[in-house]
């Protein structure tokens, strides 16, 4: 495994040597996904899913392919796209009058179903969601899980009666989603209001929520936008209000990547012996390895063993065994590179004193427990989440920079976020961005730091 200072590097190997997605798939951006990588994303989406379920949101699954005529209805929205958008063009021999576009995301065929189903506020708020694949055509270096012309995402969308009900859902969209990348996944984040320019494509305002990877570079993981009347207007969605007149709905919609997640996930936990997994998305929480000494040991050894992994199992823990013929040092190798969050080993003492021996992998501790208290790990879990997070709050926080002078930008540039001022002007931004890009959210006043004129402190680093 190449050292982790070299992300690059690292991160391909470990994609490979982990089993998460195999690059080699003919057409380029377009990964395939394998047993590892798709079960952390599984994961993910229930617990992302069962939250947006206990919030009112309605499943459903649209078509994949959209009309030219539903995705060019919204002006900007169209634009923001064209250069992404894939194309059906026939069909067997067939030129097809119309084309047809492989969603890059789905506000346009949603909204069209939307018109038919609003009626009357009492339609309202209507919340779906959907978890599928969306298909832009990247034209910039594709990254497996970071950048691809296929991703797997899950996208939300709403209707309500007004603005007020718009900021509320907002709110509770920034609640699940800080809930599922901190609680489950163990990442830090800041939630960033784009500048008007990296808006998407339709939007009033974009919120996003980045986070660090180790190489000081920013990585988008997942966006909301309020997307007040725009939709609405050009797909006619309207309803009947209480006292009889007809309003148009105002929208919203949001996503999280889980590609993105799952890079982050691993480029942020892991370190030089590859994978370090919070316990609860982890597709092999404990792996059992028998450590037999004299082969007349070997029949007991591997029946506590057994006991063990139906003990655990029993807990609702996933627990296997290793009873392979490789020598026990290159099962803990192959393991710790697979990020299981502890290793258990069953040797004759452990047998004799009825114990188990327990390895954290992301602090490598070991500790005997006894076998009566084996579902005390259930509580080490909780223990690895915790020290997790906060280890990787640690290393977001240590790479937050505030400067007043230019610079200073050029010495923390690339080393993470940097807090800096700005006037809302475009041409001093395009001086900042010479730089970094401007990441945004506007919070205390803060003189700009190209003309020093009054303005508001913003976030700026370089991005993926
Ligand atoms: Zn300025």
């Amino acid at each position: 495994m190449p050292a982790k200072e070299n992300l690059s590097e690292w991160y391909h190997k470990i994609l490979d040597d982990a089993e998460i997605v195999d690059s080699r798939y003919p057409i380029k951006g377009m990964p395939v996904y394998r047993k590892w990588g798709l079960f952390i994303i599984r994961e993910m989406q229930r617990y992302l899913e069962k939250m947006l379920d206990e919030s009112g949101h309605e499943p459903t699954l649209f078509p994949v392919l959209i009309s030219e005529d539903t995705l060019g209805k919204e002006t900007k929205h169209i634009t923001g796209f064209e250069e992404q958008v894939f194309w059906v063009t026939h069909a067997g021999t067939n030129e097809l009058e119309r084309r047809l576009a492989l969603r890059p995301t789905s506000e346009t065929p949603i909204y069209e179903m939307f018109k038919l189903w609003i009626r009357s506020h009492t339609d309202l708020p209507l919340k779906v969601y959907q978890s599928c694949t969306v298909y832009r055509y990247e034209t910039k270096h594709t990254r497996p899980l970071i950048r691809g012309r296929e991703f797997l995402w899950n996208e939300g969308h709403s209707a309500h009666v007004d603005k007020k009900d718009v900021k509320r859902n907002i709110k509770e969209i920034q609640k699940i989603y800080s809930k599922l990348i901190k609680e489950l996944l163990c990442i830090s984040f800041v939630i960033n209001k784009r500048p008007e320019w990296d808006r998407f494509p339709g939007a009033v305002d974009t919120y996003a929520f980045d986070t660090l990877m180790p190489d000081g570079k920013t990585l988008q993981i997942a966006t909301m936008h309020n997307l007040g009347q725009n939709f609405s207007r050009v797909f006619e969605i309207t309803y009947e209000t209480e006292t009889g007149g007809h309003e148009h709905v105002y929208q919203t919609s949001y996503g999280p990547s889980f590609g993105r997640l799952l890079a982050a996930v691993i480029c942020i936990h892991g370190d030089d012996k590859g994978l370090i997994l919070p316990p609860r998305i982890a597709p092999l929480q404990v792996i059992i390895i028998p450590i037999v000494f004299k082969e007349s040991d070997t029949g007991k050894i591997m029946k506590y063993a057994e006991e063990a992994k139906e003990r655990l199992n029993s807990l609702g823990i996933r627990a296997e065994i290793d009873s392979g013929e490789e020598r026990p040092g290159a099962k803990f190798y192959h393991w710790e590179m697979k990020g299981v969050p502890l290793r258990l080993e069953i040797g004759p003492r452990d047998l004799k004193e009825k114990k188990i021996t327990v390895v954290r992998r992301d602090t490598g501790e070991k500790s005997q427990i006894k076998f009566g208290e084996i579902d005390r790990i259930e509580k080490i879990f909780d223990d690895i989440s915790e020290s997790l997070r906060k280890r990787a709050e640690g290393k977001f926080e240590g790479r937050l920079f505030k400067v007043n002078k230019l610079k200073d930008v050029e010495k923390y540039v690339g080393r993470g976020i940097i807090s800096l001022g700005w006037c809302n002007k475009k041409e001093c931004a395009e001086r900042i961005e010479e730089h970094a890009d401007i990441l945004c959210s506007d919070e205390n006043p803060m003189k700009c730091i190209i003309c020093n004129g009054p303005g508001r402190e913003v976030r700026i680093a370089r991005t993926y």
